[in-house]
């Protein structure tokens, strides 16, 4: 088969180039190994809400249109956005397509994929930038006896095996996910590295974690942590601005 430009992968990238070239009239078709956001669907957790608010979500000729525009979308929301995104631009979508190797060719390159090979004058790689987790080498040294995950296969607090939970990095992943652990009734440490704060001032996790934060082996409450109190504050800021919105 051949095209003009093959992207692969349809996520809020892929797709938003996909629209860009059609609105070039350049031929191509969109190539994805599952379904249009697939991200959003397989790779986060249940209870996951996005970071960035509603009124910031926007993509090439769409935007948030529903009524909350200070809220914060759920991981099935996104998915529908996602979607919708793809039908109002009419994708040209290939799902259910794994790109397994790109080449190039003479004339441009050859993309082999499990259901056939493209050929194209231009590759478009849209396959994520945030896919694969950072595992540290010393995660090898932790006891087999102690069950391990990132972020991409935690879906819920029932997942968990019996017992208590040591959350590993306390930027805005690290902290919804131990509120939500410690929420379920585990008791949870979570331990804070070198990180930047910015990383939470947008944060949205609610609630308080019982947690500690570890700093050079000393194990402080998160609420006396300068990070966690800046974050508390900002949540409140924004609690503060939605109360008087709606007066
Ligand atoms: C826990 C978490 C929370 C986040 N929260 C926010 C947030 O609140 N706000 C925000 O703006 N961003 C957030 N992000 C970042 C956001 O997820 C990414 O910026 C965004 O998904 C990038 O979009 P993308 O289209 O580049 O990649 P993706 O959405 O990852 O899309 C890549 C697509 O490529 C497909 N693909 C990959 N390899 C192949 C292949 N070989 N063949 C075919 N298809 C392939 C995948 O199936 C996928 O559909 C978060 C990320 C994580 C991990």
């Amino acid at each position: 088969m051949r095209t003009t430009a093959v992207v692969i992968g349809a996520g809020q990238s892929g797709l938003a180039m996909s629209r860009c070239l059609s609105e070039r009239s350049v031929d191509h078709v969109v190539l994805e190994r599952n379904d249009v956001a697939n991200s959003w669907r397989k790779e986060r957790w249940d209870s996951l809400r996005l970071l960035t608010p509603n009124w910031q979500c926007r993509l090439p000729g769409f935007a948030y249109y529903g009524p909350d525009q200070d809220g914060f979308m759920t991981m099935p929301e996104v998915a529908d956005f996602i979607s919708e995104y793809a039908k109002l631009i009419a994708a040209p979508l290939v799902c259910g397509t794994t790109v397994t190797s790109v080449r190039r060719a003479d004339e441009g390159y050859v993309v082999t994929t499990d259901n056939g090979q493209w050929r194209c004058a231009t590759v478009v790689l849209a396959t994520g930038a945030f896919n694969v987790a950072t595992v540290p080498a010393f995660a090898a040294a932790v006891p087999s006896a102690v069950t391990t995950l990132t972020p991409m296969g935690y879906r819920n607090p029932a997942q968990l095996a019996e017992g208590g939970v040591m959350v590993v990095g306390a930027s805005a992943t690290g902290v919804q996910i131990a509120a939500e652990v410690q929420r379920s009734g585990r008791g949870v440490v979570l331990a804070v590295g070198d990180h930047h704060p910015r990383h939470l001032q947008c944060g949205r996790a609610r609630g308080r974690t019982s947690g500690r934060r570890l700093e050079g082996g000393r194990a402080i409450r998160p609420e006396q942590s300068p990070i966690y109190r800046q974050f508390r504050d900002r949540l409140r800021h924004r609690a503060d601005h939605a109360a008087r919105d709606q007066a």
